[in-house]
């Protein structure tokens, strides 16, 4: 003990000499100076002794006075000023990698260190500390993780909760654990940051812990909306017009009261097409008659593109900031931008892209200022609006400088926005949330709920909870299966992440790839009002008697590739009513979930390997039943019609553009679908007809071999379906299987 103290009261000596002989250098004084000219700064003695004297308090200020960068430091320079440097241990959370490893960097730099010395980052799969690191900067998840093992967070002094009132789900599943940890930790500190005013909730979840305010200025930012835009950019005003036409109140109305069930940038998205359809696109079918007439997004990236040429003739220095909703839209108007007369010019314009899934250092790249005369322009998406300080941007937040702020929507709707805004543990779908609770080996998930801020509707938990029973991811004392497990590290619905993995484990892989990137971006299938018919019988051609949706999908997907290396990937959209924009963003996706199950082990480097068995339709039939069930009908043919009914005795129709609506009958007892909707009866999208045994071992717990948490069991049902005659031994779990439909 006592040689331990030693060693580490040396360390905390060398350690003030060092910050002592920063603060005295040249720069170390220029920084010192920008630093107190933050407003954290006029109030960092009330905040120490805050910390001191209390378990737990709140902070709340603008974006950009200094909380992040600032408090940890401060405590860190004090603690170090004192001569104990090397007895504090701080952890600052932060919601984004990005945001954990910018601030990492900068602190560091204010501190006149390399990264990686007294200040270090932690984010998954990357970091940079060393044993000289007293404060690190980490994700939220790498926090929750390190508190599976560690459950008191040994050594550590200082906890800092960053940016809390984005109410990020980890951020809120920390809290919940944090509480539970501090009496355990009398001297643990823990600090919450807010960039808004709603400190109370906070307050009084940690039982009336003070609240500090630090009043601060900041830059004047200018919001232009899309009435604005419109007018600035000499868009065809009069197209807009006709909204008012149409009735411009009703229309904005519909949009708010769905608001509060969908997310911001699905609103986002919603707007656009909703906007698009109702001006643009009758005023672009009028004149153009081209692809894009039925295509909104590109009437969206159009807008865009003439803002950003708005902006880029005017004088003013600065960057821009573009905030799209994902990666496919980022990389749709890069390539628009580059075939630009005036914004593909390099010399002009340094085009950067900036999004959660790039390696680190091209992430890097967009901090780097632009060379003068060119032009800054990074594509972002909205995950870096809130959390990052570009030097020379002047988009959103103005923290730097003043700046202007483009947003293509109208005002009413960026109002809802802020008015909405849930927490994202109520917008994650449950089935998920169950399963991210369950993987922070989480005894019950009803009482760690309750135990939340604000919480889902127990009943609706519990439905939840059965589901994921039901599809083999927990077992019947609510424990996380082998396939839980796997699932809980998908970021995607269980029920594709299923999918998924048995694609994988059955070496059909690249078909059911497809299928759940289609079923979790949109339907690539177009059926425009005027040209129905024609749309289906293109549609029908990808079915070859399949009587599948799911398998037209992937036909069509993979012609879309080989007209893409042909170079006609136009026509064949064109020619087959296919949206050339949700073709890429299903091919981007498909890249993601890739990348994530080799990551996870999941599929091997070798495609023909993980391809096997991709030709055989029946296994393929399967795999799609095994993830889309309980979603299945029974098909009960009549003399001259058939109709659909489904397990809970509901009684559905086929959806007018699903390839099985176009037979007279259909040779399988059973359809699979991925999706219910109510319009005026109850409507299944689409569908794939699966024979007795596919239900049968895969159709969720009703299934034997797929009763999981035996994964590797499964190799021996390929042989099963390679010989079908072997299905006939099934027939008692067949019998089983009809009396609980009959109920
Ligand atoms: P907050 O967390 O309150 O939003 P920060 O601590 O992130 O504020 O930033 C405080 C100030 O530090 C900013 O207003 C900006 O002036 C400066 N700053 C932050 N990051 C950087 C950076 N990477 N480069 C230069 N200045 C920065
Ligand atoms: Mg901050």
């Amino acid at each position: 003990g006592s040689v331990m103290e030693k060693v580490l009261q040396r360390r905390s000596m060398r350690m003030r000499n060092m910050q002592r002989a920063w603060q005295e250098s040249p720069e170390g004084r220029t920084m010192l100076e920008f630093r107190k000219s933050l407003p954290s700064f006029k109030d960092k003695e009330r905040l120490l002794q805050a910390i001191a004297r209390n378990q737990v308090i709140v902070v709340s200020g603008e974006t950009g006075c200094g909380k992040t960068t600032q408090l940890p430091q401060y405590i860190l320079e004090s603690e170090i000023e004192s001569g104990r440097g090397a007895f504090c241990n701080i952890i600052c959370t932060q919601p984004r990698r990005i945001s954990a490893m910018a601030v990492a960097e900068r602190v560091s730099a204010e501190r006149g260190e390399p990264l990686g010395e007294t200040v270090g980052f932690k984010v998954r799969l990357e970091g940079m500390r060393g044993k000289n690191t007293q404060l690190l900067f980490c994700t939220s998840g790498i926090l929750l993780r390190r508190l599976l093992s560690d459950r008191n967070l040994n050594g550590i002094t200082h906890v800092f909760v960053d940016e809390i009132h984005e109410r990020g789900m980890n951020e809120d599943f920390l809290i919940i654990v944090l509480k539970e940890l501090l009496p355990r930790r009398p001297d643990l500190r823990l600090v919450l940051m807010s960039a808004t005013l709603n400190a109370e909730l906070f307050s009084n979840y940690f039982g009336g812990a003070p609240t500090i305010h630090i009043p601060g200025f900041t830059h004047p930012v200018k919001a232009h909306f899309l009435e604005d835009v419109l007018e600035m950019t000499g868009y065809k005003l009069t197209s807009f017009n006709q909204v008012d036409d149409y009735g411009q109140e009703k229309t904005w109305k519909t949009q708010k009261q769905l608001m509060p069930r969908k997310r911001k940038n699905q609103i986002t998205s919603l707007v656009e097409e909703a906007l698009s359809k109702s001006t643009f696109e009758s005023y672009s079918s009028r004149t153009r008659d081209s692809l894009s007439s039925w295509m909104p997004d590109c009437v969206g990236f159009n807008l865009i593109e003439a803002v950003l040429c708005h902006i880029c003739r005017k004088e003013r220095p600065g960057a821009v900031l573009v905030f799209l909703t994902g990666w496919d839209d980022i990389s749709s108007l890069r390539d628009q931008i580059k075939a630009h007369p005036l914004l593909g010019d390099p010399n002009r314009v340094l085009l950067l892209m900036c999004h959660g899934s790039m390696a680190t250092a091209e992430q890097r790249l967009i901090f780097e200022r632009a060379p003068p005369n060119i032009r800054k322009i990074v594509l972002a998406t909205n995950m870096a609006e809130a959390s990052i300080t570009i030097n020379d941007r002047r988009g959103r937040a103005g923290r730097l400088l003043p700046g202007e702020c483009y947003h293509l929507y109208p005002k009413c709707v960026y109002e809802a926005f802020s008015e909405y805004q849930l927490p994202e543990l109520l917008r994650t779908p449950l089935n998920s949330l169950c399963l991210q609770i369950k993987s922070l080996q989480v005894e019950s998930i009803a009482g760690f709920l309750s135990a939340a801020l604000q919480a889902p509707e127990p009943l609706t938990v519990q439905n939840a909870i059965g589901f994921l029973k039901m599809i083999g991811a927990l077992d019947e004392k609510e424990n996380l299966t082998d396939l839980g497990k796997l699932l809980s590290i998908l970021p995607v619905d269980p029920k594709l992440g299923k999918m998924l993995i048995m694609g994988a484990i059955f070496h059909c892989f690249d078909p059911i790839l497809t299928i759940v990137s289609g079923l979790s971006v949109r339907d690539p299938f177009l059926l425009p009002q005027e040209k129905k018919d024609l749309a289906l019988s293109a549609k029908l051609r990808f079915s070859a008697k399949d009587y599948s949706d799911h398998m037209a999908l992937v036909r069509a997907f993979e012609g879309w590739k080989n007209a893409e290396r042909e170079g006609s990937a136009y026509e064949y959209c064109w020619r087959n009513f296919l949206s050339a924009q949700t073709l890429q963003a299903i091919h981007s996706l498909r890249k993601q979930f890739n990348y994530i199950l080799k990551e996870a082990g999941l599929v091997h480097d070798d495609s023909a390997l993980n391809n096997k068995l991709s030709h055989n339709q029946s296994l393929v039939r399967a795999v799609i039943c095994s993830g889309l069930f309980p979603g299945i009908a029974s098909v009960v043919h009549r003399e001259t019609s058939m109709s659909f009914k489904t397990m809970d005795d509901g009684q559905v129709s086929l959806y007018a553009n699903s390839v099985n609506s176009r037979f007279p009958t259909i040779p399988y007892p059973w359809l699979v679908f991925g999706e219910k909707v109510k319009v005026n009866a109850v409507l299944i999208r689409d569908s794939t007809g699966v024979p007795d045994s596919s239900l049968i071992l895969f159709g969720g717990a009703l299934s034997t071999g797929v009763q999981v948490g035996h994964l590797k069991m499964l190799d021996g049902y390929i042989d099963f379906f390679m010989d079908p005659n072997l299905a006939d031994s099934y027939v008692k779990l067949k019998e089983e299987l009809n009396k609980l439909l009959q109920k």
